[in-house]
C-alpha cells in the first residue's frame, strides 16, 4: 500500500520550510528511520516514519516551504506496530496522488545543537565536481581545507547528473547489443528489461562513487561538514548542520554551490506527471508515452533511452534545431537518427501549456509559428534550463558582484571580493563537470599565488545519445562569423575498419581548420566519440595543425584512424575514401 506522509502542523503557521530530505527514492526505511526536518520558529523538527517499507517518491526538494497538510514524500510499504516516540496527527491532506494513510508520521524537537568554531586555508562551499576538485588539490598542495556540503558529496554530477543518467545509458547500449545480435550472427536473444532494477544499478553506482569522494576526502585529510553555509563576512561562514552550528572561519573562500533544475512559468507545471531532471531519474515504471520539452543534451540523453525502452517519445524543442550549441550538420545527423528511430522532434515549437485529460493523461500546447499543436502525453520531462544556486548564502551581505543570475568572475576566477572565488556552474561560463573541476584547480593555484588564467578555447564535451556526439573548438558557422578562411576535413565511420568490424558504421569526423591547417574545432558524432575527441582536444589546446595529427602514426584497426583520415580530407583527400 502506498502512504503519503504529510507536512504535519507543528505551530501556528500554515506552512514550513523543509531544511533536510534524509531519504532518497528507492530507499527501504523502517519505523522509526528520520524522513525529514523542517524550521519552525528557531527549532528543528524531525519528521519519522510510521511505515516500513520502501520510499516511492519524494514529492517536493529541500528548501522548498510546504503548506500544512501537503504530501512531502510516499512510501510503500506497511504500517508499523511500535512507536517510539511522540506521534503527531497529520492534518487531512488537501490532496492526494496515492491511496492509503494521511498520517504524517511523528516528530521530536531539537533544540540543542553542538557548536563548533573551526579556522582553515581555504573553505570550500559546495562538494561537487568544482568543490571536492579544488578540496583535494588544496590538500595536496599542504593547505588545511573544509569542505561545507548541504547534501551529498560528488554534488549534480554524481548524484543526479553525469553519472546517474550514463549507468542509464550504459544499460540501455546492452539491450542494443543484445537486440541487434542477430546482426552479429549470435542468433535471437530477447530482451526484456525493468526499469526499476536498472535503477537500482544506477543507484549502486551512484553510492560507491559518492562513498569514494568521501574516503578521498579523508585520506587527504579535508574536514566535510554537512550543512547548509552561507557568509557572514567575507572570511566567515556560517555553517547550519543537522546537529550543530559552525561558525568557520578562513583565508580564502571558493563559492562551488552550482545548480538545480529550473521552474518554468508555465500554466500546468505544477502537474504531478510533470518531471525534472532530479525526479526522472528515480522514475521506476515507464510510461507509454513522453513529451520532452526541451532538445538540449539532458533532453536528446533522455530521449534516446527512452526510445529505446519502447516509449513513445516526443520532443520540443525553441531552436529552430536540436542541439543548438552543436555544429549544425552534426545535429542535422542525429536529427535524421532519432526520427528513423521513432522519435518525434518539434523545432521553433515553444511550450505554452500543460493540462490535465479528465480520463487520464496529459495536453501539452505547443505553440509553433501561428499553429498551436496538442500532444497528448502519460509523462512530460522538462529539460529547459538550470537556476544557479546563489540564494540564501549572504551574497549580498559582503557586496559579491553578480552578472545576470552567475556569480561575475574574473580570468583568476576571483569575484569582486578579494580571496572569494566562484567556480562551476555557479559562475555562469560552462555547464560542465570536467570544466567546474578545472576552474577548481586553477582556483587553487591563484590562491597559491600562481597568478593563472582560465582558458576556455579547447573545452571539450560528450553528449550520450546513440550514436554519441563529442565536440571541441568551433562550429563551422562560428569559424567562419570569426572570419577564418574555413577549410573543411570529414570522414565517415562507415569507410573505417574497425567501425565495420564492431557493427557501428553510422557517423563522421569533421575537423575544421583555418587556412593554416590550424585545428579550430574538431566534431564526432558516432560510436565511442567521447573517447575519440581527447585527441583533437590536445591538438586544438597545443595549437596543432592537421598535419601535426597526419604525422602522428596511429594504431590499427582503431575508430581513431577516422581522425587522421579527416585531417587528410583538410587540404587533400583521406586515404580509405574513393
Ligand atoms: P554541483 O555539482 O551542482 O555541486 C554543487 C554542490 O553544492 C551540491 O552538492 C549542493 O548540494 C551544494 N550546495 C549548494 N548550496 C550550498 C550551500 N549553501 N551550502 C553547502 N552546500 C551547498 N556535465 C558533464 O560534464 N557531462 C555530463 O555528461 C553531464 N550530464 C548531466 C546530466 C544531467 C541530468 C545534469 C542535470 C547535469 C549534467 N552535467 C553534465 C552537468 C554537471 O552535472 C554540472 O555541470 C556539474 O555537476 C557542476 O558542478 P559544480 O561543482 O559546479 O556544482
Amino acid at each position: 500500500m502506498n502512504y503519503d506522509i504529510f507536512m504535519p502542523k507543528l505551530g501556528t503557521t500554515s506552512k514550513y520550510k523543509l531544511t533536510r530530505i534524509s531519504v532518497e527514492a528507492g530507499q527501504e526505511i523502517k519505523v522509526g528511520d528520520k524522513l525529514f526536518e523542517v524550521e519552525a520558529g528557531k527549532a528543528s523538527k524531525a519528521v519519522y516514519s510510521e511505515y516500513q517499507g520502501v520510499i516511492k517518491e519524494l514529492l517536493v526538494e529541500e528548501f522548498s516551504e510546504i503548506e500544512v497538510g501537503k504530501p512531502v514524500l510516499i512510501i510503500e510499504g506497511e504500517e508499523g506496530q511500535t512507536k517510539e516516540k511522540e506521534t503527531v496527527a497529520a492534518p487531512k491532506p488537501q490532496s492526494t496522488t496515492s491511496k492509503g494513510g494521511i498520517k504524517g508520521g511523528y516528530f521530536d524537537i531539537k533544540i540543542k545543537k553542538a557548536k563548533k568554531d573551526m579556522t582553515c586555508d581555504i573553505a570550500i562551499l559546495g562538494g561537487g565536481p568544482g568543490g571536492y576538485v579544488a578540496a583535494i588539490k588544496g590538500a595536496q598542495e599542504g593547505k588545511k581545507v573544509i569542505v561545507i556540503e548541504k547534501d551529498k558529496l560528488g554534488g549534480t554530477c554524481l548524484n543526479r547528473g553525469c553519472i546517474p543518467t550514463k549507468a542509464l545509458v550504459r544499460s540501455v547500449e546492452v539491450l542494443e547489443n543484445i537486440k541487434s545480435s542477430e546482426k552479429y550472427g549470435l542468433g535471437k536473444f530477447e530482451g526484456n528489461y525493468d526499469l526499476g532494477k536498472m535503477i537500482d544499478r544506477k543507484n549502486q553506482v551512484v553510492e560507491q562513487l559518492v562513498s569514494g569522494i568521501g574516503n578521498l576526502m579523508e585520506s587527504n585529510n579535508i574536514t566535510v561538514l554537512y550543512g547548509a553555509g552561507k557568509f557572514e563576512d567575507k572570511n566567515t561562514l556560517l555553517v547550519e548542520g543537522k546537529d550543530f552550528d559552525a561558525t568557520v572561519k578562513a583565508e580564502n573562500i571558493i563559492i562551488a554551490t552550482g545548480s538545480r533544475p529550473a521552474v518554468l512559468p508555465i500554466p500546468g507545471i505544477d502537474n504531478p506527471n510533470v518531471l525534472n531532471s532530479t525526479e526522472i531519474l528515480d522514475m521506476r515504471k515507464l510510461p507509454s508515452s513522453m513529451v520532452i520539452v526541451g532538445g538540449g543534451v539532458i533532453g536528446m540523453e533522455f530521449a534516446f533511452i527512452l526510445n529505446s525502452l519502447g516509449v513513445q517519445v516526443t520532443v520540443v524543442e525553441m531552436m529552430p534545431q536540436i542541439l543548438s550549441i552543436v555544429d549544425q550538420e552534426v545535429a542535422e545527423e542525429l536529427h535524421n537518427v532519432a526520427i528513423t528511430k521513432g522519435i518525434r522532434i518539434h523545432t521553433s515549437a515553444k511550450l505554452e501549456r500543460i493540462e490535465k485529460i479528465e480520463n487520464g493523461g496529459n495536453l501539452v500546447i505547443v505553440e509553433k509559428g501561428d499553429q498551436k499543436i496538442n500532444l497528448v502525453a502519460e509523462k512530460i520531462f522538462i529539460s529547459i534550463g538550470r537556476a544557479l544556486n546563489t540564494e540564501d548564502m549572504g551574497l549580498e551581505k559582503i557586496g559579491v558582484e553578480m552578472e545576470k543570475r552567475a556569480i561575475k568572475v574574473d580570468k583568476y576566477l576571483q569575484t569582486n571580493v578579494e580571496g572569494i572565488y566562484a567556480i562551476g556552474d555557479v559562475n555562469g561560463q560552462y555547464m560542465l563537470a570536467h570544466v567546474a573541476s578545472t576552474e577548481g584547480f586553477i582556483a587553487i593555484d591563484n590562491i597559491l599565488g600562481k597568478e593563472k588564467k582560465m582558458e576556455y578555447h579547447a573545452v571539450p564535451s560528450a553528449i550520450f545519445t546513440h550514436p554519441e556526439i563529442a565536440c571541441v573548438g568551433l562550429t563551422e558557422k562560428e569559424a567562419v562569423d570569426k572570419g577564418f578562411e574555413v577549410k573543411i576535413g570529414k570522414f565517415p565511420y562507415a569507410a573505417n575498419g574497425k567501425s565495420l568490424a564492431a557493427g557501428e558504421e553510422a557517423g563522421f569526423v569533421k575537423i575544421i581548420a583555418d587556412e593554416h591547417g590550424k585545428i579550430l574545432g574538431g566534431w564526432i558524432i558516432g560510436y565511442s566519440a567521447s573517447d575519440l575527441i581527447p585527441q583533437i582536444t590536445l591538438a586544438i589546446n597545443n595549437g596543432l595543425t592537421v598535419e601535426d595529427v597526419v604525422n602522428t602514426i596511429y594504431a590499427h584497426p582503431t575508430i581513431s584512424e577516422c581522425i587522421p583520415e579527416a585531417c587528410h580530407g583538410v587540404f587533400g583527400h583521406p586515404i580509405h575514401l574513393p
